[in-house]
């Protein structure tokens, strides 16, 4: 079976951008991948973190990831930090990235403009430890949002440019981005991506939002100044709004337009919030569950460091093997 792995930061309960972008996908690739996710907390400290805040959040992640489909029994779910490897092989790494490449990454341009206070060497080598995550466990496919395709990019040209001078150490892996999907906007600023970590709480559907809730942040998400329903170029609010409701639905544009011709902006807006909630509702309820039993989501998380580590380790004994670490 071919390898999936991905990861997703426990910076906040996961968006719907989150969801439909990526975790959504996860769960269906179970039955036909090997696969590997991870709460990636060691990637959320390039942002100053509260460190009670950052223990609960990486609980609700874990639990999270579970309530949205991923099987434990089927698939390999752990927490960055608690496999050394990934710190371990990321510093190796850093030392074959190159400063002009990471300093192109948009990512790194974004964050450090919005926390300019903090731009930190871990904002700028990131990728490097994205490449670890992802080269560790030899993935073929890495299924994320729009968003991470210049990383894997990144990623791509790191592996090659090792195994070049060292031999075939890591697999090639390749993006596995959603069609439709792959990139939720902002419901407030509808030309900036949905975050979790954004600080207007109208911006995001989180997926434990309540009904209620749901439907009034589609109810005050920003459009134009036109009426008609439909996809076009410029109306970025409407665009994201159409996209949201296709991919919950499975709906076409046009199914979408035909079925809101006639009708204004207030009754699409409330459809999508109907719908995007009755889509959570199980994902809320599961969670709830989940949470109940702290002691069972312990026992899940120390399982999966395991089994990683083990995985991690043999990579990464190949790799200190070819550039002369002396073994101890
Ligand atoms: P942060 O603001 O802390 O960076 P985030 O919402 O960007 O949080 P990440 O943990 O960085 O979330 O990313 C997790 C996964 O979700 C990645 O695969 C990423 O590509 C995907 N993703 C993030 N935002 C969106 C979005 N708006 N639309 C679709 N996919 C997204
Ligand atoms: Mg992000």
């Amino acid at each position: 079976k071919k390898v999936i792995l991905s990861g997703i930061q426990p910076t906040g309960i996961f968006t719907l951008g989150n969801y439909i972008g990526a975790v959504r996908n996860w769960g269906k690739m179970q039955e036909d991948y090997d696969c590997a996710y991870f709460i990636a907390d060691l990637h959320s400290l390039t942002v100053r973190q509260e460190p009670a805040k950052l223990r609960k959040q990486t609980l609700d992640a874990f639990a999270l990831l579970l309530a949205c489909g991923i099987d434990p029994e089927k698939s390999l779910v752990f927490i960055q930090s608690h496999v050394h490897a990934h710190a371990e092989l990321s510093w190796i790494l850093s030392c074959y990235s190159m400063f002009g490449e990471l300093s192109r990454m948009t990512q790194f341009k974004d964050k450090s403009a919005k926390h300019v206070d903090n731009v930190n060497a871990g904002l700028f080598t990131y990728p490097a430890l994205m490449a670890a995550d992802i080269l560790l466990y030899q993935a073929d496919f890495v299924p994320v949002g729009e968003d991470q395709r210049q990383h894997l990019e990144f990623t791509r040209d790191v592996a090659a440019r090792f195994n070049n001078i060292y031999g075939e150490v890591f697999r090639m892996p390749d993006a596995y981005i959603p069609e439709a999907g792959a990139r939720i906007m902002s419901l407030q600023e509808p030309t900036k991506k949905m975050s979790k970590s954004d600080t207007n709480v109208n911006a995001f559907i989180s997926i434990l939002d309540e009904p209620n809730a749901i439907v009034n942040k589609f109810k005050r998400a920003v459009t134009d100044s036109e009426t008609v329903v439909c996809y076009r170029e410029g109306k970025d609010g409407i665009n994201n709004l159409m996209s949201i409701y296709s991919v919950v639905t499975g709906e076409s544009y046009d199914r979408i337009e035909r079925d809101f011709a006639g009708k204004g902006y207030g009754d699409f807006k409330l459809a999508v919030g109907e719908a995007v909630a009755e889509e959570l509702r199980p994902i809320r309820e599961k969670f709830a569950a989940l949470t109940a039993d702290k002691a069972a989501l312990e026992a899940l998380y120390r399982k999966g460091a395991e089994t990683a580590a083990h995985i991690a380790e043999r990579t990464l004994g190949k790799v200190k093997k070819k550039l002369g670490l002396l073994p101890r």
